[in-house]
């Protein structure tokens, strides 16, 4: 029995969002959408700005270059959803409350939890205290300043992931006058096809990126990376993007989480220790035929749109449908005016096709700019959110308990 029917106050049933990224978004706009003639349920969205970080583009934000003011309680205006502004501290998962700013108090019937994920600055010593991070807007907006006012030197990149590739690429096109140094274990580009592997390490060379691959950074020192061997790296700012770390949170407060602190979900999204908190986007551990899901607002933005499908069926008294995706696409940027997309099997593995160049550039940023439009459509017709790839026989779903 919820609390407000324990309490004999109201029938509401209270759903509480934490997290306006991309899939918490998608799950309040579908479900307010959805449920707005209801006076039954109240859709609240939490989340620490009331602008929304388009993570996709923060490596734009550190090369100084503006974004739109993307306003959540604009994004939210025809649904029947609440914004609340502020930093969560703590989930009470036996009170079914949420603390906010250690102040405010929100009880919750239903929790969804999208909190994201970060880059994990806490496993190689030094990067807390001399590296900088794409971990937020602020983070993006403080290296900017930073390669602003270095007029000369080296810019190391840790971490030959996509983010790396991208914000090495970015950093390069920007600051002609920086020397980038992109460091990492794999070679940039590593699950891509040869062809298009072989495409952006050509584009990384045009920059004038030099890359470092089979490397393994050891410390982070004033002024300098080092690596494990005790080679040192000078350099006079280090961007570190290498690892993913989530919110303690989860863990804190008793659910079930895997070895990353993601919260461990059934097939239908939800927790598999706490049935009435769903988990989308960077904070879930998704289970599908393939293996896990890994982090990507692809996958990302339809976890949010099923937890909210699977809400509005539990209210009805239906039972959840299991949830399937499967990938599509890696769209890379190599700077403004290149990119690679790499097309994908729905397990994420390469096709042979792919795009280069302007032509991909243009698929990139439409790809980019995408969820505007996807979730204005799921304001007036919420069943239009409801279209990505299913996966077919790559994600037979096997239920994580
Ligand atoms: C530079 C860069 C480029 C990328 N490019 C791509 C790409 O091309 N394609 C792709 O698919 N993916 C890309 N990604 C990954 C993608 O951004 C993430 O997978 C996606 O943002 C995950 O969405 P999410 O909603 O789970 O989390 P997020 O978008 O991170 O949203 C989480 C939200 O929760 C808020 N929050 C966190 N903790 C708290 C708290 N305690 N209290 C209140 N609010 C909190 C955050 O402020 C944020 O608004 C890229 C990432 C980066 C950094």
């Amino acid at each position: 029995m919820s609390a407000q029917h324990e309490a004999g106050v109201t029938t509401t049933h209270r759903v509480v969002v934490l997290g306006a990224g991309y899939a918490g978004l998608s799950a309040a706009i579908q479900l307010a959408s959805r449920v707005k003639r209801s006076e039954n349920v109240q859709v609240t969205l939490v989340n620490a700005q009331e602008r929304f970080t388009e993570r996709l583009r923060l490596h734009m934000t550190a090369t100084g270059q503006r974004l739109a003011e993307l306003n959540i309680p604009e994004l939210l205006e025809g649904t029947s959803a609440r914004f609340v502004r502020g930093w969560v501290t703590a989930v009470d998962a036996d009170a079914k409350t949420v603390r906010i700013d250690d102040e405010r108090v929100l009880p919750y019937d239903t929790l969804v939890y999208g909190l994201g994920g970060v880059a994990d600055t806490a496993t190689v010593p030094g990067v807390e205290d001399h590296a900088y991070t794409l971990n937020s807007a602020q983070d993006a907006e403080v290296l900017a300043d930073r390669l602003a006012r270095l007029g000369g030197g080296t810019v190391v990149v840790a971490g030959s992931g996509l983010t790396g590739v991208e914000s090495a690429a970015e950093i390069a096109e920007r600051h002609p006058e920086l020397n980038v140094v992109l460091l990492g274990r794999r070679e940039p580009g590593a699950a891509m096809n040869p062809k298009a592997k072989a495409y952006l390490r050509s584009a990384l060379d045009r920059l004038g990126v030099r890359v470092r691959s089979g490397v393994e950074v050891a410390k982070v020192l004033p002024g300098a990376v080092e690596l494990v061997g005790g080679e040192t790296v000078p350099a006079d700012a280090v961007l570190w993007t290498s690892g993913t770390r989530v919110s303690p949170l989860a863990a804190a407060a008793g659910l079930t989480v895997d070895e990353h602190g993601r919260i461990v979900t059934d097939t239908t999204l939800r927790s598999v220790s706490h049935p009435e908190v769903y988990a989308v986007g960077d904070a879930a551990a998704i289970h599908q035929g393939y293996g896990v899901m890994h982090g990507t607002c692809q996958g990302g933005m339809p976890t949010g749109v099923h937890a909210a499908l699977s809400i509005v069926r539990a209210l009805k008294g239906k039972q959840p449908k299991p949830f399937r995706f499967g990938y599509y696409h890696t769209p890379v940027s190599l700077g403004r005016h290149d990119a690679v997309v790499q097309f994908t099997h729905p397990d994420d593995s390469p096709r042979r096709l792919y795009l280069t160049g302007r032509v991909a550039a243009r698929y990139k940023e439409t790809v980019t700019a995408s969820p505007w439009p996807t979730w204005g459509r799921m304001k007036k017709m919420p069943a239009s959110g409801a279209f990505w790839p299913r996966g077919g026989r790559f994600t037979q779903v096997r239920d994580a308990r």
